[in-house]
Order: structure tokens, then sequence, then C-alpha cells
């Protein structure tokens, strides 16, 4: 059987390999991209966050971007029984981007691997990693299969795994932890939102408290469709009669701004299901591997993160593969690990923060202070590494005691 010899492998081409392969051979190292599927291909995460255009723009991906008139997302809305806490990327403490896009992540990912074919980046896909061998000098042996069966084998000098749900060293070695999370589930459809002018601006994500730990995302396109999904525990959809589609049906008949804006809608595809996607791994590298993207821990969708945790993510392990291959020493721990933890750390206290309620009482206070609503909107942007932001860097603390201020002040207007 052949072998092909590369530098660097790159499994999966989502936005981590995307951004992976663009780093790597802009660096001028040879590299090879294996991805599963068929491209375009359906995938979840729809609604980017402005942090993730820094690396968009760094990989030279704007330009091709920019020609797909995606939807201009400027902030995320939250509705709760009327009340309404309306972030705006432009008004925030972190200086960085002040928009990004909502995408059908279908066109989203084929314009990002496109390019980097175009740049002279070779491609597999419908090619699926099955085995890898890892040498003592950290090079390795990868087997993959393509769709018609052939095995092929890669030599390479490191992997940066970016196989999202995939998981394919997490699996293959058995690095794979439970996330601390609650275990959830999203049932979610694309429909036509002909009434999206008399209810909201397009620019931006919506999210509808719909019960306590139930909630609905709402990500206008700019082809008009839009992203409609609810998430809850299993025990709120399983008191639910009926199979998918009915529970999206009866959902959006369940509250009035849904039943006003969608009650006409038409499914671009009928509602499917996602479930128990939070899952994490204790190393985020090893001998002659990174993984990166979805593949290191993936919290919750209600603040948008994943994707720009993939290509943050990527961009930082790529740099340090770069470094590594040219014989500096990089300390993965320090460099990589720590850097990856604190955001998603800070990201787990306002997810954690979401469901028990404590962000309610901070999202939805009438009179907010300015200058905490915009290093919260920071956060919320996704400049998570921003510890001048005391939102950032003390936020397991700062979040609690902020919410415990605004309830002693109710109780005290109340007496
Ligand atoms: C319900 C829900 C809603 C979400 N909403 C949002 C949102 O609004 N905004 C947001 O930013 N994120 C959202 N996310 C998260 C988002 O889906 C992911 O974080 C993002 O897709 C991660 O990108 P990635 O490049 O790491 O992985 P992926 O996009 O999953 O790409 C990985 C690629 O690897 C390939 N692969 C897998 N196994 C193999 C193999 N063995 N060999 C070769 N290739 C392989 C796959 O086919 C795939 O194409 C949501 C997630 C869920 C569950």
């Amino acid at each position: 059987m052949d072998i092909k010899e590369v530098d660097v492998l790159v499994i999966g081409a989502g936005p981590a390999g995307s951004v992976a392969a663009a780093v790597v051979h802009q660096a001028g190292f040879s590299l090879q991209v294996v991805e599963k599927e068929k491209f375009p291909r359906f995938v979840i995460g729809e609604s980017l966050l402005p942090r993730c255009m820094d690396v968009l723009d760094d990989c030279g991906f704007l330009p091709a971007l920019k020609k797909k008139n995606f939807q201009e997302k400027f902030g995320a809305k939250f509705i709760k029984n009327g009340m309404v806490a309306d972030f705006n990327f432009s008004d925030q403490f972190t200086e960085g981007w002040s928009w990004t896009w909502q995408v059908t992540r279908a066109d989203f990912d084929q314009t990002l691997i496109t390019d980097v074919q175009e740049r002279g980046v070779p491609v597999d896909f419908q090619t699926t990693v099955m085995r890898i061998e890892f040498m003592d000098d950290e090079s390795s042996i990868t087997t993959v299969k393509d769709f018609q069966g052939n095995e092929k084998k890669i030599k390479a000098r490191f992997i940066i795994d970016a196989s999202g749900y995939g998981r394919v060293i997490p699996r293959l070695f058995n690095l794979e932890k439970p996330s601390v999370l609650d275990s959830r589930k999203a049932i979610f459809a694309h429909v036509t939102d002909r009434n999206r002018n008399s209810f909201d601006e397009p620019n931006r994500i919506i999210i509808v408290t719909y019960a306590p730990g139930t909630w609905v995302w709402i990500i206008p396109f700019s082809s008009g469709h839009t992203s409609l999904g609810f998430v809850g525990s299993f025990d709120f959809f399983n008191s639910m009669q009926g199979n998918e589609a009915d529970k999206f049906a009866a959902l959006i008949q369940g509250n009035d701004y849904l039943k006003n804006r969608f009650s006409d809608a038409e499914y671009i595809f009928e509602p499917r299901k996602l479930e128990s996607w939070s899952v994490t791994t204790d190393k985020f590298y090893g001998n002659g591997f990174v993984l990166t993207g979805n593949v290191t821990e993936f919290l919750d969708p209600v603040f948008s993160s994943g994707v720009m945790f993939a290509t943050v993510s990527s961009h930082l392990a790529s740099k340090l593969v770069v470094k590594k291959l040219k014989g500096e020493i990089v300390d993965w721990e320090m460099e990589y690990m720590k850097v990856v933890r604190q955001g998603v750390d800070t990201f787990r206290t306002y997810v954690t923060a979401w469901y028990d309620g404590t962000l309610d009482s901070i999202f939805f206070v009438p009179n907010k202070v300015k200058s905490i609503e915009r290093q919260i909107c920071s956060v919320l942007a996704g400049y998570v590494w921003d510890e001048r932001n005391p939102f950032v860097k003390n936020h397991s603390t700062e979040i609690k005691k902020l919410a415990a201020l605004i309830e002693s002040h109710k109780v005290t207007a109340d007496q």
C-alpha cells in the first residue's frame, strides 16, 4: 500500500480544519486534509461571534466569505416574558469586531475549505480515518478509507484533529470524559419567516426563554429563511406527545411571540433532533497530535460559542504546530491547554448561570449600569481572553456577586 508523507495531517474540514489548513499552508509546510463527508454537508452552529472574525481575517478568509452575502449579525437579544435584554456588539468593553455573520453552515464551511483548496491544499472528501499508529519520534501512520472502500496510509510529522463531533483521537485512544453540564436535547428546523420585519430586525440572534431551563434560538439568514430551535431537558421533551415534528409545531403554538411570528411558517426541512452534545477530554494534546475545535470541549449552544472556539483554538494550535515543526520548543500545557481552558471555563460559568437563573437577574434588570453591560457584552461577543475585563478575569465570582447585589436592591425597593 502506498504511503503519502506530509508534515501535517488535518482531520476534518469544518471551520477548525480549514483554519488549521490555512495556517500550516501559509507557513510553507506540506499537509493533507481528510474529511469523512461529501461537502456541502449540513451541520448545526449557524450564529457566529465577533471574536472568530479576528481568526477568519488572519487566515485570509474574509474576501471569499464577503462574496456569500451572509446575514450580518450585530448583537444578541434575550427575551423573557416580555422583558428584553438587547446586547449590541458595537457597544462593548473590549476593542474588537462589532459584527459577525449568521450563516448556513453548509455554505460557510464549503466556502472556507474551497478557499483553502484554491491555495493548493489537498483535501480528500468522503475519506474517513480508521486507525492511527503513533511512533516514538511523534510521527504517525494514519489509515484512511475512501467512499469506494480503498484504504490508504498517510505518514505525518504531526496530526491536528479537527474532527468535531467525530472526536477521532479521543475515541481511538479512550480520552473521552463526560462533561459536568447536564445532558440536553434540541429540536430544530429551518423555516420561512415572512413576518420577521414586523417583529425583530434580522441582524441578531434572538433567544427566547420558553420555560424554566428551556429556550429557543431564532437565527435569521439573508435568504429570508430562519433557523428555529428549541433546547431543553430530556424530561421536558419526553413530557410532550408525538414525534419531533409534532413537538416542534406544538412548541411554536405554546408561546405568543413564536405563534405570531411562525404560525404560517413552512419547513425547509422537517424538524430534526440533536442530543447530549456536552463532552470533553482530559488533555487537548499529546505526543504527535493536538485536538482543536469541538474535539476539545463543546459546552452548550446558548451563547453561540462553538465556531468561535473552533476557530480560535485551531488558530492557536496550528501556530504552535508550525513552531514545533520549525524545531522550537512548545509548552503545550501553558501555551495551549491553559489558554483554551481559560476561555472554555469563562463560558462554562455563563452557561451555568444561564440555566440556574443567575443571568436572568443581570440581563433583565431595568436600569442597567452601562459599564457593566459593556463588559458582559464583550463576553457574549467571545472576547473571553481579555483579562482586563473583570467579568472574564473573575468570571466565577463577579457574575454571582452582581446578581446578588441586584436581588438585594430589589428586596430593599420592595420593602
Ligand atoms: C444544538 C446545537 C446548536 C449549536 N448552535 C451553534 C451556534 O449557533 N453557533 C456556534 O458557533 N456553534 C453552535 N453549535 C456548535 C457548533 O456546531 C460546533 O461548535 C462547530 O461546528 C465546531 O466546528 P468544528 O470545526 O470543530 O467541527 P465540525 O464543524 O463538526 O467539523 C468536523 C468535521 O470533521 C469530520 N470528521 C468527523 N469524523 C471524521 C473522521 N473519522 N475522518 C475524517 N473526518 C471526520 C466531520 O465530517 C466534520 O465535517 C451548536 C451545537 C449544537 C449541538
